[in-house]
């Protein structure tokens, strides 16, 4: 029976910390948060972070736009956000609407800003295996896999999904500690064989009991990235929870798993965001 990486219990700890330096650091952090439209799915998530900004001591502001919104006007005001003083931290919520360009207006933000670790150059900087900011989720999983305590060098560590925002980060993470990294998709061909020879498992793909307990090697780390939201309202992950359970070694949960690391990450990039600035001038 998998033991359960708690999010409930790392993110909580990890808040903690970061409320406790921030009291050190004497100056409160401030965040911007652009959101466009009024997403419901985005509505709770920026609530969620306001909350957990409160919690730390963190001033957070929302720039709520309409949908209408053209490229220019949105890139616009994030170069303002991303040059005013006022603020340490800017993210753009996503998603926005199709006719904006995400990554041409994320790339509007200044990436000692982007705590959301999602610029061009962050993610360039992650590649080359510089400092920068890493995507709060992908940086959550690492947390998770962290506190195990396995040695993940030369550990067969397999993600599914690429995603700029989970999938790849994951990866080059993974590769920075050494493990050997295979990424699927969806043209990956005998996806359950490579499954079932990983060590560590990531998943992110968004389909409910996407990946089964044959497909997952006994004792395996298993984390379940993905949100879907059931028939009946409630929320489960892309992993047979209940199935795998009962094979791996360690897995999360969905609700009160990596949802919750992704939050406390953001804080800690926030955090550190202020900090750079401080000895830095930008
Ligand atoms: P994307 O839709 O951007 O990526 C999904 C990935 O899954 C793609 O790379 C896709 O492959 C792959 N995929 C789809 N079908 C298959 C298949 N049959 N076999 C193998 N791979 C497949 O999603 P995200 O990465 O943004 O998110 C993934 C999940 O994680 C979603 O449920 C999302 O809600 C959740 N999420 C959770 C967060 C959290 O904080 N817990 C944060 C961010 C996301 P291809 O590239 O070939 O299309």
């Amino acid at each position: 029976m998998a033991e359960i990486i708690s999010g409930k219990i790392l993110a909580s700890k990890i808040k903690q910390e970061v409320k406790q330096e921030i009291k050190q650091l004497g100056i409160k952090p401030y965040f911007a948060i652009v959101q466009i439209g009024n997403n419901p799915a985005s509505n709770t998530y920026v609530r969620n972070k306001m909350k957990d900004c409160d919690e730390c001591g963190i001033e957070s502001y929302l720039y709520h736009y309409g949908e209408g919104i053209s490229q220019h006007a949105l890139e616009v005001f994030l170069e303002e956000l991303s040059i005013s003083k006022d603020f340490h931290a800017v993210m753009l919520q996503l998603p926005i609407p199709n006719h904006l360009d995400m990554q041409e207006a994320i790339n509007e933000i200044n990436f000692k800003k982007d705590v959301d670790g999602l610029t061009t150059i962050n993610n360039g900087l992650l590649a080359t295996g510089q400092n920068g900011f890493i995507p709060c989720t992908a940086a959550g999983c690492m947390e998770m896999i962290r506190s195990t305590g396995i040695d993940i060098a030369g550990k067969n560590a397999v993600v599914i999904g690429r995603s700029n925002i989970v999938g790849k980060p994951v990866a080059i993470q993974l590769l920075k500690e050494n493990a050997t990294v295979t990424i699927c998709h969806s043209h990956t061909i005998r996806l359950k064989e490579i499954c079932q020879k990983a060590d560590i498992l990531i998943v992110a793909v968004g389909k409910k009991n996407f990946v089964t307990a044959d497909m997952i090697k006994p004792g395996a780390v298993v984390i379940d990235v993905g949100i879907n939201v059931q028939e009946n309202g409630k929320l489960c992950g892309d992993v047979d929870f209940n199935e795998a359970k009962e094979v791996a070694g360690y897995i999360t949960p969905v609700p009160g798993g990596v949802g919750l690391m992704t939050r406390a990450m953001l804080m800690k990039n926030i955090l550190e965001a202020t900090k750079c600035q401080l000895i830095k001038d930008i």
